[in-house]
């Protein structure tokens, strides 16, 4: 199982960051000693610490070493102290300019449920029980960023807001790509969400869909699904989904909604994936879902295990590790087994523990399963 060495850019950043990436290095330290994985990893600043030492909240020069990376592994950023700093310069702006530069266009949100943790969940434990299902959200392209936009006033003296909902062929089609390969790695099955009832972009996305689907994915099973009616069937029946592929606003609001049926903000992975270059290598940056939760930070008792989930889809996703990434997400679902919660996913009869406890649970159960 072992494997040639992969260039990882480490990010931690601001607030409980440095605190659950510690923890990854740790996962990624067992996988060296164990010889299963060996990375070549560095470190560098983002969001409000970089802009501390280094004037901006990326520097130029980390910039470069992201883009020249086999992956980037991303902690959060922001926080109180930064929030009063120019637009230009806050912390989140460090995140904005990794997806824009590296031209991250396909965000990956999973969501699964861990057996032991299906009491955290509003919905009922039959509906939920044994989730597994990604969201594969269009990140660059859509209503966000459509022309024209902006706040103008009418000859009558009203006032009207625009946004315009708009994608092409080559958008639709390098989305739908990762979204069939995706399919691939799991169950073999798309659904493709849209308004095509209502939106001329919805029916654009529908045809090209089939199209990209029947020229080169035959063996994935698609379907095609409105919008409204998939967020009804997010919550009445959401096992019947693997891959669900949407536009970006869209995918803003359901990844939301899917996430919610796992219960925690601390168990939520996310990746970003940008185009393949021509050896089939995808830019990409990993993250857990949450932010730097200035709250809790500095008192070691955030939830490591959404970053720790990431890191898993990066061996997954960017290195075709899959028997690691299994091991991972397996050690994970046994430290649950065994009790043991962070504040934010404790539940009656199981013990509270400290992240870096979580840590050493996590490791414990690698060696059991290694
Ligand atoms: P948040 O996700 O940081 O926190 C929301 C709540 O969830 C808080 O009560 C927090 O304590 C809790 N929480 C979050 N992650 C947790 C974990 N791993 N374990 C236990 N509890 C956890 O969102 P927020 O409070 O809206 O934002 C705080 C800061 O983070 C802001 O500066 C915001 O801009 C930034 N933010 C950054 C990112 C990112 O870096 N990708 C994403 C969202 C928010």
């Amino acid at each position: 199982m072992s494997t040639p060495n992969k260039k990882l850019l480490i990010l931690p950043g601001d607030g409980i960051g440095p605190e659950v990436m510690r923890q990854v290095h740790r996962v990624i330290e067992w996988f060296d000693k164990k010889r299963l994985a060996r990375f070549e990893t560095s470190e560098g600043l983002v969001g409000g610490c970089a802009y501390d030492s280094e004037g901006a909240p990326i520097s130029d020069e980390t910039m470069a070493r992201a883009q020249e990376s086999d992956a980037v592994l991303f902690g959060a950023v922001g926080g109180p102290k930064w929030e009063a700093l120019p637009f230009a310069v806050r912390p989140e702006r460090g995140l904005l300019r990794l997806r824009k530069e590296m031209g991250l266009f396909a965000n990956l949100r999973p969501a699964m449920v861990f057996e032991p943790l299906v009491g955290a969940s509003t919905l009922k434990p039959e509906v939920v029980s044994g989730l597994d299902i990604m969201i594969l959200r269009e990140l660059t392209g859509g209503v966000y960023f459509g022309e024209p936009r902006g706040i103008e006033t009418l000859p009558n003296g009203e006032r009207r807001g625009v946004n315009t909902q708009v994608y092409t062929t080559s958008e639709i089609v390098r989305v739908g790509r990762v979204a069939f390969e995706l399919a691939r790695k799991r169950r073999n099955k798309v659904c493709s969400v849209e308004k095509a009832n209502v939106m001329e972009s919805g029916e654009l996305w529908r045809e090209e869909m089939q199209k990209l689907h029947d020229a080169e994915y035959k063996d994935v099973e698609l379907s095609h699904m409105y919008a409204d009616n998939c967020a009804m069937q997010l919550v009445r029946n959401p096992k019947q989904f693997d891959v669900i592929v949407t536009d970006n606003l869209f995918g803003d609001i359901l990844s939301d909604c899917a996430a919610m049926l796992t219960g925690s903000l601390g168990m939520l992975p996310s990746a970003s994936l940008g185009a393949a270059d021509s050896t089939g290598r995808r830019k990409a940056l990993y993250e857990p879902v949450h932010g730097s939760a200035p709250d809790i930070a500095g008192k070691d008792i955030a939830n490591p295990l959404a970053c720790v989930l990431s890191f898993a889809m990066m061996l997954r996703y960017s290195f075709d590790m899959t028997e690691q990434a299994d091991i991972v997400e397996k050690a994970v679902q046994s430290a649950l087994a065994r009790g043991v919660r962070t504040t934010d996913i404790m539940q009656p009869g199981t013990a509270r523990v400290s992240t870096t406890v979580m840590g050493d649970t996590l490791l414990r159960e690698l060696d059991k399963l290694a």
